[in-house]
């Protein structure tokens, strides 16, 4: 089962992601991850994507379906996986496709999440990560049960540098102008469900669940 999320920042990508990776095994492939870790260890693709990122602007096309490229050829992918946080563009989309044709496979669903942008502000600004586990956290709706560390492997929690009121309202624009047609693009292809992603995470979950399941 080969998956794509897609939806603005915040919506819950990365929360839904993580909880299919942990039921079914497919590797969760979050293009967002991939480059803060390059900025954290200063590699040259780290460095060239650091300021985009902390504007709050794409990333070019070229860096990013370079890293998508390298990522499906690994073995864990044969199995299924799941994209979050690509495609961004109908350029990526269509690099996509021809590369899921070299690999002799295609995309199953598209899951577009929508939730109102008041409300993403709110799970953004409060948005908390394990340093150590990549286990996401939120101060009001899932906060762990001791301030700061997190509750499945005691890693330290930290807040994304663009997860600032400011670059939040940028990356809710490039959004709209970049990545908010890609809905468009996959709803031709039968393949496309929105969902509403304003219920709580489980209910978003089991949603998720009976969408693959009939796939
Ligand atoms: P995305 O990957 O789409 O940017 P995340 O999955 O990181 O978004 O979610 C953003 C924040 O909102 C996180 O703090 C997460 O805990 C919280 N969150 C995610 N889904 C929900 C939900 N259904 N209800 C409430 N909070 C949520
Ligand atoms: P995310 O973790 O998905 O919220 O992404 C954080 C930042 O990484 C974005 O604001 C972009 O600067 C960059 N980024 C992540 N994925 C992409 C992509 N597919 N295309 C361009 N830039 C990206």
């Amino acid at each position: 089962m080969n998956l794509i999320f897609l939806g603005p920042p915040g919506a819950g990508k990365g929360t839904q992601a993580k909880k299919i990776t942990e039921k079914y095994g497919y590797p969760q492939i979050s293009t967002g991850d991939i480059l803060r870790q390059a900025v954290k260890d200063k590699t040259e693709m780290g460095l060239k994507a650091k300021s985009f990122m902390d504007q709050g602007k794409l990333v070019p096309d070229e860096v990013v379906i370079g890293i998508i490229n390298d990522r499906l050829h690994d073995a864990d992918c044969k199995k299924g996986f799941i994209l979050d946080g690509f495609p961004r563009t109908v350029a990526q989309a269509e690099a996509l496709g021809i590369l899921l044709d070299k690999l002799g496979t295609k995309i199953h669903t598209v899951l577009d999440l929508a939730v109102e942008e008041d409300e993403l502000v709110k799970r953004l600004t409060g948005r908390r990560t394990c340093k150590k586990c990549g286990m996401g956290y939120h101060i009001l709706f899932t906060p762990p049960a001791k301030e700061g560390v997190c509750g499945k492997c005691g890693g330290e929690l930290y807040q994304r540098d663009d997860d600032n009121e400011g670059t939040v309202k940028k990356r809710f624009q490039v959004y709209r102008e970049q990545s908010e047609q890609l809905g468009g693009y996959y709803s031709k292809t039968g393949r496309y469900k929105k969902l509403d992603g304003t219920a709580g995470i489980d209910e978003v979950f089991g949603k998720i669940e009976e969408i693959i399941g009939a796939a």
